[in-house]
């Protein structure tokens, strides 16, 4: 990533991004903690949301606004949820692409395609990490790469498959008051406020943070270790911030993939392949926006499929 510039276009942005957003840009004391957890720095090393609220903090409106940086950011709110600051760099960036699109920076079709982009690769990301998983409960070897491949070629969406309650069924009792009690699941009323929410429910129709803590409510704990649900959760903590129960969510599903690992019904070289497989889709999707980015102003039409293609191509 480039080093900030100062120069004489700094502005008075960061008067603006305070009083009409609440960010609080310059309430950061550059920690550097959202930029270590935000998940597209940690797979790709090209997005450092730190730095985007310095050049807001420096008022430097014209950078801001005319970087790619800001269509990178997946809105996951990870950044926000973690700072101890409580500034909100997620929002300040939602801000700036509203900014840039009404001050020309971009078109209108450009923030539109970045919408459509965010949902394909999460889609995608559904699709991949089921047949990841499948394949290495069959035992057999996970091609990252032929993997990736094939499935941008066939399309496929991730499943809703339900959990069945039968066998797998763990006495109620033992749950309620068991090992995951402190992240208050009993607590859940079932609002839904947490999936709508969360970045990867609101693209992938078999996800769902309620399904996971009602399932496990229910003692259904087996077929719901089994599923792909958990390891899509990225971990952003919306679901334990937006929660007016006290619900941890992301706390019991971290806990929960420990346990299907532990238990041996997700093998540790499969929870392996799925990071390589978000490091292979971060990779595949900054270039998809690069090259949207590079016809930012008078993009009318975009063959996402193809981007795509020729991003795996390259
Ligand atoms: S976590 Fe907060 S205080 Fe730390 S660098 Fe990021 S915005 Fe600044
Ligand atoms: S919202 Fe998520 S993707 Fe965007 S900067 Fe914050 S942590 Fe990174
Ligand atoms: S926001 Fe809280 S109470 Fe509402 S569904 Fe999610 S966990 Fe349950
Ligand atoms: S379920 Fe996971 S991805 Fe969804 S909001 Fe909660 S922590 Fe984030």
């Amino acid at each position: 990533m480039e080093a900030i510039k100062i120069n004489s276009r700094a502005t008075d942005l960061k008067y603006v991004v305070n009083a009409f957003f609440e960010s609080g840009t310059l309430s950061c004391f550059t920690c550097n903690t959202c930029t270590v957890e935000c998940p597209v720095n940690k797979t790709v090393g090209k997005l450092d949301p730190r730095k985007i609220v310095r050049m807001a903090a420096f008022g430097m409106r014209e950078e801001l606004l005319g970087s790619v940086d800001i269509w990178l950011c997946m809105q996951c709110n990870k950044c926000s949820n973690i700072c101890p600051q409580r500034v909100q760099p997620a929002a300040a960036i939602y801000y700036f692409r509203n900014l840039a699109v009404k001050d020309g920076f971009v078109s209108e079709q450009f923030s539109e395609i970045n919408v459509e982009i965010d949902e394909y690769f999460q889609k995608l990301r559904g699709a991949l990490y089921a047949s990841a998983l499948a394949l290495a409960k069959e035992g057999k070897e996970i091609d990252v790469d032929k993997l990736v491949r094939e499935t941008v070629e066939t399309s496929k969406d991730v499943a809703d498959i339900p959990y069945e309650a039968g066998e797998t069924t763990v006495k109620v009792e033992k749950l309620l008051f068991g090992e995951f009690s402190e992240t208050r699941f009993v607590q859940c009323l079932t609002c839904r406020e947490c999936s709508v929410s969360c970045i990867v429910s609101r693209a992938i129709r078999g996800f769902d943070p309620v399904k996971i803590m009602r399932s496990y409510y229910l003692g259904i704990v087996d077929d719901m270790l089994a599923s792909p649900d958990l390891w899509l959760c990225i971990s952003c903590e919306t679901c334990s911030e937006v929660c007016r129960q006290g619900v941890k969510g992301n706390v019991l599903i971290s806990r929960l993939k420990n346990q299907a690992v532990e238990k041996g019904i997700i093998p540790p070289d499969a929870v392996e392949s799925l990071a390589e497989i978000d490091g292979a889709l971060h990779e595949i999707r900054f270039e998809v926006i690069s090259n949207a980015w590079n016809r930012r102003k008078e993009i009318e039409e975009f063959d996402l499929r193809a981007a795509v293609k020729d991003a795996l191509a390259g």
